[in-house]
């Protein structure tokens, strides 16, 4: 991890911050960590790996799994399984396919999902933040200033939302599914917690206890499910560059344009990285170039 540390840093720094969201144009771009989580539970960090960030669409896999939960595959009548090759939050495709989104990893797909949450749950961010929470062992919280930040400048997403619900592929108010969306994308963890918070998609589906150190272990999905929300990870979870990265990187991931990126590797273990600065797809550039020096030096991949 010292060895990626150092091949990336002339990487470091460079790209753009997610300035759309103005509470993130103001993250320092220089910033760099890396976290592992073996499947035995070891952990280790390197760089800025305990400064918390804006996991932003690294939510997406969370809100996914709370609603297969409730839903089932009755969700993939409402949202698709295929990759979109267009921007995420393009809402080209949406017209022409009635409101059904191609993925649940775009933002129009998350917002689908939000809405099963906001139906399923009282309390769907009470819910949310709860289950990351436990997977988790640290500190994790909703950034207010974040998620009013995005919902102040939520036009485009809204749109998509009000597209949908002229489809009839949105349960309740726009304003509520909204609402839900950018506080899921405002969680703030460190690349740690993000590890090990997904540690059970590398472990077929259990998560075990790390800084308890009890050993408790929990099955979150069944091995079926964690093999399917993987595959969903590699073809979708890093947008229109999808196809780039499971060549150059080879393994399941999804980014955040807070530029946090969290690798999922089978039976091996989990790789989260954050560094601010992002290229054209809205994805980290250093932290993709760290996950393809991880993979080379490691051999960790799916393939
Ligand atoms: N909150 C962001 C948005 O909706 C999430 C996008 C992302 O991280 N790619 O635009």
């Amino acid at each position: 991890m010292q060895q990626v540390c150092a091949d990336v840093a002339p990487v470091v720094g460079t790209g753009v911050v997610a300035d759309y969201i103005p509470a993130l144009a103001k993250v320092p771009i220089d910033r760099f960590g890396i976290a592992v989580q073996t499947t035995d539970g070891d952990m280790a960090c390197a760089g800025d790996a305990r400064e918390p960030f804006s996991i932003q669409s690294i939510a997406k896999v969370f809100t996914l799994t709370l609603a297969l939960e409730h839903r089932g595959d009755a969700l993939w009548s409402r949202v698709g399984k295929e990759p979109s090759g267009d921007p995420f939050n393009s809402l080209v495709q949406l017209e022409h396919e009635c409101g059904i989104p191609r993925n649940p990893l775009i933002n129009a797909g998350a917002l689908v999902v939000a809405d099963c949450l906001v139906s399923d749950h009282p309390r769907p961010l009470d819910t949310l933040l709860q289950r990351v929470r436990s997977l988790s062992d640290a500190g994790v919280h909703y950034d207010d200033t974040v998620a009013e930040s995005e919902l102040a400048t939520s036009d485009r997403n809204a749109s998509m939302a009000h597209l949908m619900k002229s489809f009839g592929n949105l349960e309740n108010p726009v304003k509520a599914v909204l609402d839900t969306y950018c506080y899921q994308c405002s969680l703030a963890m460190d690349c740690c917690a993000l590890a090990s918070a997904f540690s059970y998609l590398a472990s077929g589906g259990v998560h075990r206890g790390r800084a308890s150190n009890t050993g408790d272990v929990v099955r979150i999905v069944d091995p079926a499910r964690a093999r399917r929300i993987n595959a969903l990870m590699l073809t979708c979870g890093t947008y229109d560059r999808a196809g780039e990265f499971a060549y150059e990187v080879g393994v399941p991931a999804k980014s955040g344009v807070g530029g946090g990126i969290v690798a999922i590797v089978p039976g091996r273990g989990t790789v989260a990285v954050w560094s601010p600065g992002l290229g054209p797809s809205g994805n980290s550039l250093a932290g993709v170039e760290a996950l393809k020096r991880f993979v080379s030096l490691t051999g960790w991949s799916v393939f």
